[in-house]
């Protein structure tokens, strides 16, 4: 039985994840960070009924030796790194956090398969961020980065590491560029859950307004099970490489907020309000990838639609506030 490792196994990817390694018969060990409240915390997977099959290891990956003992005694098959600080605007307020986690997390865990697991397959979960203010229409794996904020940053100098230890050390590492991706287990900070949530919130008169950031900005927008599905292709290869994984088609704020409302037979229009506080010290304008190396030697598609996953969402918000009422 194949056995793997994930970090941030209590996040979105990794809860899609873990379902995916399941289903696929591995067993399948999670990175527990605990703080607390361990119960909550692994709420995701629980909503993919998978808590009972995830074995939790508890660790962190700002502890080095932490790693070092949980890899000698997990001796994984796949590793797949997830766990970051990964909110943007936060990255502004606690840029040295995002920097510990983030990108010397990284560099720990990179550390450790090379002292305890070095013939161990590695997944990096690297950023479209990183590509920032870019300077082609549609990003691809030869793009050069721009980052636009301390998150990005970290992503960018994780993303480099891998690459070395791959050169240096002959690691089997993939970066997987990951552009956004969503789906009901998305943390409610990010903009399309917030929107999602605002929307059902809205139709069942629970609140009137959704006070939002930069309507302009644009991202290629996924479906989270189908991108880690991306990653997992990644590590069956012959090769170790760097993929983007990405839809092609970017869409504004603007255009998240009319698809999500007209869901609920509303005009965005009326609700959506723009307040500077959700506004960001640098934005980046548009992001969209060109996943073409992913959709040629991985034989990898998206099978969500943007439109699909919204009322997906949507549905799942009404679900819950109802449940709540
Ligand atoms: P990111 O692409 O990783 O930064 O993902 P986010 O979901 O946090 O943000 C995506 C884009 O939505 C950024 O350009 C934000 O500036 C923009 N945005 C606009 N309003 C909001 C908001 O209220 N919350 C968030 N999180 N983002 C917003």
């Amino acid at each position: 039985m194949a056995r793997a490792l994930i970090t941030g196994v209590t996040g979105q990817d990794g809860a899609y994840l873990a379902a995916l390694l399941i289903e696929k018969g591995y067993e399948v060990y999670g990175l527990l960070h605990r703080h607390g409240g361990s119960e909550a915390v692994q709420d995701r997977l629980r909503r993919l009924n998978c808590t009972g099959s995830v074995r939790m290891v508890d660790g962190n990956l700002i502890d080095l030796s932490s790693l070092i003992r949980l890899l000698q005694k997990v001796q994984p098959d796949e590793i797949y790194n997830l766990a970051a600080q990964s909110f943007v605007r936060m990255s502004w307020d606690q840029p040295l956090l995002t920097t510990q986690v983030t990108a010397i997390g990284t560099a720990n865990m990179l550390e450790a398969v090379r002292i305890a697991s070095p013939t161990a397959r590695y997944f990096q979960a690297s950023s479209s961020e990183m590509f920032g203010r870019a300077e082609t229409q549609a990003q691809n794996e030869d793009t050069l980065f721009h980052p636009r904020s301390p998150y990005a940053s970290a992503k960018v100098f994780a993303h480099c590491l891998v690459q070395n230890y791959r050169d240096a050390f002959g690691l089997f590492g993939c970066n997987g560029i990951m552009f956004n991706h969503d789906s009901p287990l998305r943390g409610i900070e990010f903009v399309l859950r917030k929107i999602t949530d605002g929307a059902a919130r809205i139709s069942l008169g629970l609140a009137s307004e959704l006070p939002m950031g930069n309507l302009d900005a644009r991202r290629d927008f996924g479906h989270a099970r189908d991108y880690v599905r991306a990653m997992w292709l990644m590590l069956q290869q012959d090769k170790a490489d760097d993929y983007v994984v990405a839809t092609g088609r970017a869409a504004s704020i603007r255009d998240l907020c009319r698809i999500a409302f007209a869901h609920v037979k509303l005009d965005w229009e009326a609700f959506v309000k723009v307040d500077a506080a959700f506004l960001r010290p640098a934005d980046v304008d548009v992001t969209v990838g060109d996943a073409t190396r992913a959709r040629t030697r991985l034989g990898w598609v998206p099978q969500t639609s943007l439109e699909d996953m919204i009322a997906e969402m949507v549905e799942a918000d009404l679900k819950r506030w109802r449940a709540n009422a």
